[in-house]
Formats: C-alpha cells, structure tokens, sequence
C-alpha cells in the first residue's frame, strides 16, 4: 500500500470512529451480537444466551445462537438484554422543554430546526430508533429536512415518519389565543376551516414531504364531576373527507383526540390513531377494537405537565386530568382498545421518555403489554410491522441492549448503553 492510500485509509478510519452515525453499513459487512438474554416479544420469553446475526443493515439470525461465520465481528454486551429498537409514537422533535412558553413564536425555524436535530441525537441515544413526529408545532414542513438528512446518514437519529404541520381551526386549541391581535401572531398549526380547506392543506403537507396527517380535533380540556369536556374542532363529516384524502394516496390521519364527541367523530370516520384518549365512550372504544385504531396514551408529557406547572392552580389542573386518564384507561384495556407507546416528548427533555414504559405498568398494563405495545403496536402504527419490532430474519437490524430484565422491571429501558440502528453502531457500552 503506498503512503497516500494509508493516509487517506487512516484518515476514513479516524472518520468512521468519531462519528459512527457517518458510517454507512457495508452490505457484506457482519456482526454478531452476544448477550445473556435476548427478548422474544412475540412470544413474551426471554431467551438465554441471546445471539443476533447482523449482514449489512438486516437481521440475518436470531435465537439463543447464530452461526459464527468466519471473519464477523463479534459484539459481547455480557449480561444485558438484547431488545428491538424502541418505538415512539408521539414525539415533537422541534420542542424542547419550555414548550408551555414562547419557543414557538420567539425561536425561529433554522434555530428550532438545528435543536431538531439534536432532539434526534437524544432520542436515538436512548435507544428510540423509529419514531413519528406528531406535528412542528408552527416550524412547517422543517421536519421533511431532518427526516431526509437521517436517512441519508448525514445526522443521527431515528428513522422517522413525519406529519409536517399539524392542522387545526380558527381560534382552535392550537391557534394563538391571548396575543394582542394587531400582532397577528401565527398558530403552532396550519388553518384549514371546513372540508375544502383541509382538503387543500393536507395536499399542500403531503407536497412538502408528510408521511401522514395530524389533526387537532379537541381542546381545550376541562373536568367537570369526573367527566372531561372539551370541545370538537371537526365534524365527522369533515374527518372523513380528510381520512379519504389521504387513503388517496394510501396514507392516513392520526388526532389529537382527549375526549368526546370528537373522539367519537374521529374513530366513526376510520383515524389510524387517536393521541391522548383521555376519556373514550363505549362506542368509540367499540369502534377503536373493530377498525384496529390506536390510542397513543402520552402518559409522560401529562405527569411532566403536573409536576413542572407555572401555578399551583395548574399543577392541580394537569393532575386533575391524569388522574381522570389513569381511571379511564383501565377501561380502555378491559374494552381491548389497541394502544400503542407515545409519551409526547418535546416540552420534556428527549431521550428521557423511556418513563412512559413505567406509566404504562403504573396504570395498568403488564410489562410485557407494554412492550408489545411499543414494538408490535408501533410498528403497526407507523407501517414498519414487516421491517421493524422484531429480532427476527429479514428484519432492519435495529436492536438495543439494557442492563436488567425489562419483563420484570420496564425502568431498565430508561437505561440502553448499546444502540445500533440499520446495522451501524451508534453507542456502546462504557468499559
Ligand atoms: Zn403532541
């Protein structure tokens, strides 16, 4: 090898190290990964020893052993579990916590972009490595450029779907209420009123790059003698026309969805998704089981809210509304509504959000149900059941790796040391 071709080998080497996530996976290239337990989660086991074969950016093999093909990397993560990335399905890469204050209007759409950016670093960190952003909350179609700079390999982060702007009414729950209105000051949401104007904004947003569509279609909330009220912002009618615009082009529309009737609007006219559910009625609950539409229960940005309130009086609000949600959602088990694993992270810090596993269990769920409901839900929920979810051939080799039994206790997932997405490693453990 002459002197320059070292140099330049070096150089790429030195390169490869530093920044991983620069790193594209040789399709040829192998791994195997080495760990006292792997996770089955279809079959809700752990399995001990756990080996994973990586080739390139696929899972080759998976089981308590895999071949040793001559010339793997072998990765031994000692006594850890060996884990599917993880999934979140509600997340807001362009907030950051403060989100209750004038971010949105005082930062502008570089600045919050660039902390995108950083948010996707935080996230994938901590071992999310698929996630949907539910709307960039008054930063446009901005989260189009950080999706694609992912996927390129220029940035790290997760692997994305991406709603652009979310869509909401005129003086909506969104809309920027209690600004002087001379200073025309812009919602966190795009307008559309009525039928025609959601459908030309959802053309617009799918334009700019949307993989589908959020719609605010309640708020604000209030609790009254135990029920939740809060105003629809939508017909049935209207989501329905919305839902078929987007089923046009096989995609689909998730709400924001805390209570009824709009809940209700949202399920009859087929949502894939409905955010927040605080409060369901038994026949939207009915129709959430038969049509397989999500609740995405957000417990962390909820118990976030309570206890970083500005006021005693809002604390108390917050509480009020988690208390009802924690109530509620025990019914919404018993009713067999599919839910799937969102903690609306964003206004908390990103890369904490592994807390909505312990909530999840708090309020009801067994470890392993929630589990299920990040890996097998979320990939559902976000059109990846066929890539991601799953230690098993043929799947995207996207698998973590925490110290402790998540089956036993689902704080171990706040603690991932081992990150690999696509077959790249972007954390190890510390030695
Ligand atoms: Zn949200």
């Amino acid at each position: 090898m002459n002197d320059f071709l070292f140099r330049i080998l070096l150089t790429l080497t030195l390169i490869s190290w530093t920044v991983g996530w620069s790193e594209t996976q040789e399709t040829t290239h192998l791994t195997v990964l080495h760990a006292t337990y792997l996770l089955d989660i279809e079959n809700g086991q752990l399995l001990s020893p756990g080996e994973v074969l990586v080739k390139g950016d696929r899972i080759i093999a998976a089981g308590k052993s895999v071949s040793h093909p001559a010339g793997a990397e072998v990765v031994d993560l000692g006594g850890r579990t060996l884990l599917p990335g993880l999934i979140d399905a509600h997340v807001h890469l362009f907030l950051h916590p403060g989100a209750e204050d004038l971010q949105t209007i005082q930062e502008s759409v570089p600045q919050r972009t660039i902390m995108a950016t950083l948010a996707a670093r935080d996230d994938l960190l901590a071992g999310f490595t698929a996630e949907r952003d539910m709307g960039t909350e008054g930063a446009g179609s901005a989260d189009t450029a950080v999706r694609e700079a992912i996927n390129r390999g220029d940035i790290p982060g997760p692997r994305l779907r991406v709603s652009g702007n979310a869509i909401n009414i005129l003086g909506g729950h969104e809309d920027a209420i209690g600004y002087n209105p001379q200073q025309h000051v812009f919602p966190n949401a795009s307008y559309a009123n009525g039928r025609d104007q959601l459908i030309a904004v959802i053309r617009e947003q799918f334009k700019e790059g949307a993989d589908f569509i959020k719609i605010y279609e309640t708020g604000e909330d209030r609790v009254e003698d135990g029920k939740l009220l809060t105003p629809y912002q939508y017909t049935q009618e209207e989501l329905s026309a919305a839902v078929a615009e987007a089923a046009r082009l096989t995609r689909s529309v998730a709400v924001h969805g805390t209570g009824e009737p709009g809940a209700l609007y949202a399920a009859q006219a087929g949502v894939r998704s409905i955010d927040h559910a605080f409060q369901l009625s038994d026949e939207t609950m009915r129709l959430m089981r038969e049509k397989h539409i999500f609740a995405v229960p957000t417990f962390t940005i909820s118990e976030y809210f309570a206890a970083h309130a500005a006021t005693a009086q809002a604390a108390k609000r917050e509480q009020t509304i988690l208390d009802l949600h924690a109530r509620e959602f025990h019914k919404q088990l018993a009713a067999g509504v599919p839910i799937a694993m969102g903690s609306d992270v964003g206004p908390f810090p990103h890369g904490t959000q592994a807390r909505e596993f312990e909530l999840m269990v708090k309020y009801g769920m067994s470890p392993l149900a929630a589990l299920q409901a990040d890996f097998i839900n979320g990939a559902k929920l976000l059109e990846w059941e066929d890539q991601l979810g799953r230690l098993k051939p043929g799947f995207l080799a996207d698998i973590i790796a925490v110290s402790g039994n998540p089956l036993e206790d689902t704080s171990a997932l706040g603690r991932v040391d081992f990150v690999m997405k696509g077959g790249v490693v972007f954390k190890r453990p510390a030695r």
